[in-house]
């Protein structure tokens, strides 16, 4: 079974990823959690160069491609793997997000950007994505100050990073699980649980 967390910056995704992996390793499943982008060894350099804001200006092309390799690598060496022993996956970020950050948000042409992504991922689609929905403006308030290159960009950036990922939760509905960002965390961990709970291997 695989499992997305998808959202905005400050949505609380980590989080989620984390009180669910405590809760189904509780239930007895052997659970993996994992990230994008950065959670391979490859991954670990990409991560860097996409973040660093001494590439300020990278083209969006090359930035798209850069995600994609990660995605790539992140597939064959880590969700494939675990997929095939029969593990839970949960993902922190996947190709929703590089449809909503480098489709929606840089306005790239969103058939090429899933095209890229099919290739890249050989059609690995999610079982359940959970959407963490947070105002824009909101979501960069909780960090104090811009971390990173993509957290660096203007608001509107970030408002088309948003509305993209609920473009996306609407069209796909038995896919996506969307919630309020800013519920209280334990009201989100039970409400994904409640999803879950009938996907569940036996
Ligand atoms: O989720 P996390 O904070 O680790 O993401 C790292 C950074 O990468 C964030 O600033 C996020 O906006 C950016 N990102 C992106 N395109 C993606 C995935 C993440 O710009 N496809």
């Amino acid at each position: 079974t695989f499992i997305v967390v998808e959202g905005g910056e400050g949505a609380g995704k980590s989080t989620q990823v984390r009180q669910l992996s405590i809760w189904l390793r509780d239930e007895g499943f052997d659970v993996v959690t994992t990230r994008e982008p950065g959670a391979t060894k490859l991954g670990t350099r990409l991560r860097a160069l996409l973040l660093d804001k001494e590439h300020t200006g990278m083209s969006s092309r090359a930035e798209a491609l850069l995600y994609a390799a990660d995605r790539a690598e992140h597939v064959n060496s880590v969700i494939r793997p675990a997929l095939q022993r029969g593990a839970i996956v949960i993902s922190d970020r996947f190709v929703d997000s590089t449809l909503a950050y480098q489709g929606a948000g840089r306005e790239m042409a969103e058939s090429e950007i899933v095209e890229i992504n099919r290739w890249a991922t050989e059609g690995l689609v999610p079982h359940l994505t959970v959407l963490l929905d947070v105002p824009a403006a909101a979501g960069l308030a909780r960090h104090a100050s811009p971390t990173d290159r993509i957290e660096a960009e203007a608001a509107e950036f970030h408002e088309r990073v948003c509305q993209g990922f609920r473009d996306l939760a609407e069209r796909e509905p038995q896919r996506y699980l969307v919630l309020d960002a800013q519920e209280s965390p334990e009201e989100i961990t039970r409400a994904i649980q409640r999803r879950i709970r009938p996907i569940l291997p036996d």
